[in-house]
């Protein structure tokens, strides 16, 4: 526990109904005292209970009409003792009440740190704490059912019980260390290996969920490639559902990036329709095809718009050598024409939906094709059931640990290595994972964990 009470606001600055300031810490409910009259005086008020009344500083004069809750360590957030005012929302009011509880004692919290708090009280593991972070930021509702299953403790859950089976076959291996003329405690090493190995295939499947979740967290970028006239700007305005992109029948309107934030296929995702890709002497068209060809590269996946009412183009030949084929899905827009596309002239494209953009025909196969580009059937995708690694310091700390497996099954099998040496790297295997739940996570990593987060969280 802390002997300082912490306050911040915990809703967004601005002006808005209601402003919640929260204060945690061991003089919570004394500093509510000092401020707050109502019906119940502050220290009969029933935990985590609304009580309506008046915020006054020290003088008497009062600031503001309240509601107070107190939630009584260690049934809070934060496993202290929280109090928290619903104030009305303007920023005086806010600035006032704040410096009237700082002139009681508390002082301002910093970033993270009610969940800091509530992670060193062990109300929460470090991947429940961070999933508090990621469920604020989710721009999807996969990606915040992602973040919800880590907050109810799906992830570390699934880690607990790699390192059960790592604990276990540490016995084992110990009990002959420190027993070594006892019979019954000779290492079975086949059974152990067929246990190890088990193991390292749930962990690989669990790094293996990595893309995904990444970019569950972070957003994928669709980038809308082609050349001028084929329906781009179209197809960026269908998805979005509205005319974002000028979309006319002059080639070249389009003649920088555009780019916007839509959930699609249940991943945040960034749409960046493109200039026209086309032989051209006009020098800013030419600026507008290099900013496409550095933008491929960092792209997830890549919209190769043709228009399929049209025989193959030179053009289109040109932008379809710019994408490389594993991460193209080619579009054969304006399916609502006749088709005279023939799309083999084109190379090697094995995905393909046709669409048409202007009518907003077939963009649930678009979105299909585009699940099951990221989650193979996709159809797991809206669920939230999946469990899912999104986070490189999850992932390089369970990458670690499979290592550390790795190098113990390796050394299983060869009788001459000393069962020390076993153990050794089953615990290295379970230091991996400990960092991940925050038990053997340093302090300055802590700190920047928590140093990520805004203030009120
Ligand atoms: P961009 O230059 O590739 O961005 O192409 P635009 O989106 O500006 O569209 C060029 C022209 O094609 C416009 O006249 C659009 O109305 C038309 N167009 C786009 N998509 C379709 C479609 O699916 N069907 C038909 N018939 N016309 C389309």
């Amino acid at each position: 526990m802390f002997s300082s009470t912490i306050v911040a606001p915990v809703t967004p600055p601005g002006e808005g109904g209601v402003c919640i300031l929260r204060l945690s810490g061991p003089e919570s409910l004394d500093i509510l005292e000092q401020v707050f009259s109502g019906q119940v005086a502050a220290r009969e008020m029933l935990p985590r209970r609304l009580y309506l009344g008046s915020l006054h500083d020290l003088t008497g004069q009062v600031i503001d009409h309240v509601f107070s809750v107190h939630m009584p360590a260690p049934h809070s957030y934060t496993g202290e003792h929280v109090v928290e005012l619903h104030c009305h929302g303007g920023s005086l009011i806010r600035r006032l009440v704040i410096d009237l509880l700082l002139s009681c004692g508390a002082r301002m919290a910093s970033p993270g740190e009610f969940t800091q708090r509530a992670f060193l009280n062990g109300k929460l593991d470090l991947t429940q704490a961070e999933s508090v972070a990621n469920l604020i930021g989710a721009r999807s509702l996969r990606a915040s059912q992602q973040a919800l299953g880590q907050l109810e403790g799906k992830l570390s859950r699934r880690i607990h019980f790699f390192a059960d089976v790592l604990k276990r076959m540490l016995v084992e291996i110990e009990a002959c260390i420190d027993f070594p003329d006892d019979e019954v405690e000779i290492v079975d090493r086949v059974n152990i290996l067929e246990r190890s190995m088990s193991l390292k295939h749930q962990m690989s499947d669990l790094l293996n969920s990595f893309d995904t979740g990444r970019i569950l967290r972070e957003g994928l970028s669709l980038l809308i490639v082609g050349r001028p006239n084929v329906g781009k700007s179209s197809l960026l305005n269908s998805l979005l559902g509205e005319q974002r992109a000028i979309v006319t029948d002059i080639p070249g309107t389009t003649r920088d990036t555009i780019e916007e934030s839509i959930e699609f296929a249940g991943f945040p995702v960034r749409l960046i329709d493109t200039a026209g890709v086309r032989h051209t002497n006009d020098p800013v068209e030419r600026l507008g095809v290099e900013r496409t060809k550095s933008q491929l590269a960092l792209s997830d996946l890549i919209l190769l718009v043709v228009d399929a009412s049209q025989p193959v183009h030179e053009d289109d030949c040109l932008a379809a050598k710019l994408c490389p084929p594993d991460k193209t899905l080619l579009i054969l827009n304006k399916s609502d024409l006749p088709f005279s596309f023939q799309v083999n002239d084109l190379g090697k494209f094995s995905l393909q939906v046709e669409v048409s953009a202007k009518y907003g025909l077939h963009l649930d196969a678009l979105q299909s094709a585009v699940k099951s580009f990221f989650d193979g059937d996709g159809s797991s995708v809206g669920s939230g059931e999946d469990l899912m690694i999104n986070d490189r310091r999850h992932y390089d700390a369970l990458l670690a640990s499979r290592r550390s497996l790795q190098s113990f099954t390796e050394s299983l099998s060869r009788p001459e290595v000393p069962l020390e040496c076993l153990a050794f790297d089953l615990r290295s295997c379970l230091d991996g994972l400990g960092v991940i739940t925050g038990e053997t996570t340093p302090d300055d990593i802590l700190t920047q964990i928590f140093s990520r987060f805004c203030i009120g969280k």
